[in-house]
């Protein structure tokens, strides 16, 4: 978009309710954070960011390229190499850390209502997960950087072998736009922690608050050049990411398509690569559970954050005597979800994110229907403004449909009859995807087989959705590999030299 066609400064903030996001908004077009400086595109795009509940531009937004990704990897490569991050104490570092994860606190507020304005998602469920969840990651990994260890191995006596665990160098970050700061600040925590640069490029439908925390990650103090922010597209910022020779690394979360396509171009300097890809998650029931938790814990599963989740629980998998019993009380207590603006306290399910996703969730709801599956509830998108579809449950869906096999990432449940465990486990494991499954019951046996036999990266037992930074997160098949948060993170962000010293 040229500067002619920019929206005045008060369309910019339109949607804004706190003066702290107001005066955010109202600086736009927003700029490339780069060696310390705040510059526009190289080429002067911009690009617009939409607020996904009622249509309407947020901001414009710099359209970062190669060019603006090589300014940014020199910069990068200059602060890692001179040392400034990499080569001052750990303790350091530790301050710094903490520092971000008290100013994301400190401006939770403003944080949490850009994250909504962007993204679409309620504001209680920003402030409460995504932006008190970021504070406590940078917080946990502010923690690693005095605790990264190399071995004294058994040597010969005539040597004295050691290894040094080191920063991988320039890492780039490229991150989705369903938890937008929380998916920024599980990369760039641990990546600070272990000495790294970074540039991070976030999804081009919710940049608002990496930006936000860039300027946060100034005021803490963070030498120039160690955190770079390159905001725009796929196709031209993210992939001269994953091109780039001079990046040493590239940690990804998004669809396992464009996962495929960062592998494929890291080959050009065989960069380390971490992806972390979609899901197709089973959540399997069995009738000796307490419904009373399983259900709503199924919707939450399914529908938190309008199902736009890696690891959403989207086929429920429900043995056959209680399947009518499953679909009446689900649909019921479904049905009572306040669908709505995010900033509104009463919704409990935001628009999805965007125009595109809106059509491809709008796509599989037409697909259900035509491969036999029957919507109990929802079914359809709700008129007017906005990208709302109504909370949605297939029933009569089996396992080979394409609203079973494929991700729809919308608030489409799919549930699934099973004879016993065995098939339940079969049908679960039938997937290219393998990011997360759960199992409800109260046979302790029983939950914990079926816990082994799932091929997914994380497995709930009785519950679903939980996360704790110190837990592994990464998948099994197509859902990706590499594991991210906890001590897992660190071997990411690091690198293993062996050093004999001869005696
Ligand atoms: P979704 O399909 O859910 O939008 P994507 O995998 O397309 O997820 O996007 C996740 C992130 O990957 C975003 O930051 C996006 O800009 C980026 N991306 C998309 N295409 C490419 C690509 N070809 N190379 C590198 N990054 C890309």
């Amino acid at each position: 978009m040229s500067a002619a066609t920019t929206p005045s400064v008060e369309s910019a903030a339109r949607g804004a309710k706190s003066s702290a996001a107001i005066g955010f908004l109202s600086s736009s077009p927003k700029k490339l954070l780069i060696g310390g400086k705040w510059v526009p595109s190289k080429s002067g795009k911009t690009f617009e960011t939409i607020n996904p509940a009622n249509e309407q531009v947020l901001a414009l937004i710099a359209e970062g390229d190669k060019a603006d990704v090589d300014e940014a990897v020199k910069a990068a490569r200059k602060a890692f190499e001179e040392g400034k991050w990499s080569s001052i104490t750990p303790h350091q570092r530790t301050r710094y850390l903490l520092k971000i994860a008290e100013l994301i606190e400190q401006n939770g507020d403003e944080l949490a209502e850009l994250e909504t304005l962007d993204n679409g998602k309620p504001l209680s469920q920003a402030r409460a997960i995504d932006i008190n969840g970021s504070a406590g990651i940078f917080r946990y990994f502010a923690g690693w950087s005095t605790k990264i260890y190399g071995d004294t191995n058994p040597s010969d006596p005539s040597t004295f072998n050691f290894t040094l665990r080191e920063p991988v160098g320039v890492c780039g970050l490229i991150t989705p736009w369903n938890f937008p700061l929380m998916m920024a600040a599980q990369k760039i925590a641990p990546a600070l922690a272990c000495g790294n640069t970074v540039i991070l490029k976030p999804a081009e439908q919710t940049p608002l608050t990496a930006l936000r925390l860039g300027e946060l990650i100034q005021e803490a103090g963070i030498p120039d050049g160690v955190v770079n922010i390159v905001t725009g597209f796929g196709p031209g910022a993210g992939s001269a990411i994953s091109e780039h020779p001079d990046i040493d690394k590239v940690s990804f979360t998004g669809s396992t398509e464009v996962g495929k396509m960062i592998l494929a171009a890291s080959t050009s300097n065989l960069k380390r690569v971490s992806l972390e890809l979609g899901g197709k998650s089973p959540n399997i029931i069995f009738p000796d559970a307490d419904l009373s938790q399983a259900i709503p814990n199924a919707m939450s599963g399914v529908f938190f954050n309008s199902g736009q989740v890696c690891v959403a629980g989207t086929r429920i998998f429900v043995q056959q005597e209680m399947y009518d019993n499953f679909l009446d009380q689900f649909g019921k207590a479904a049905e009572r979800m306040t669908v709505g603006d995010g900033l509104d306290p009463k919704t409990r399910l935001g628009p999805l994110v965007s125009k595109e996703q809106f059509d491809r969730v709008k796509g599989y709801l037409a697909l259900g229907r035509k491969e036999g599956a029957r919507a109990t509830i929802g079914g359809e998108a709700i008129e007017g403004k906005g990208y709302f579809v109504k909370p949605t449950l297939f029933a009569d869906v089996n396992n080979s449909m394409r609203i079973a096999r494929e991700e729809i990432f919308g608030p489409v449940a799919a549930a699934i009859p099973f004879k016993d465990e065995t098939d339940a486990v079969l049908q679960g494991n039938d997937t290219t995807y393998g990011l997360a499954a759960a199992v409800w019951t109260k046979d302790i046996s029983r939950a914990i087989k079926v816990a082994r036999a799932l091929k997914a990266g994380t497995v709930w037992v009785n519950c679903y959705g939980l996360a704790d930074t110190s837990m592994p997160f990464g998948g099994y098949k197509q859902s990706g590999f590499g594991r991210e948060n906890g001590k897992y993170a660190i071997d990411l962000f690091t690198q293993i030299k062996s050093v004999y010293v001869k005696l």
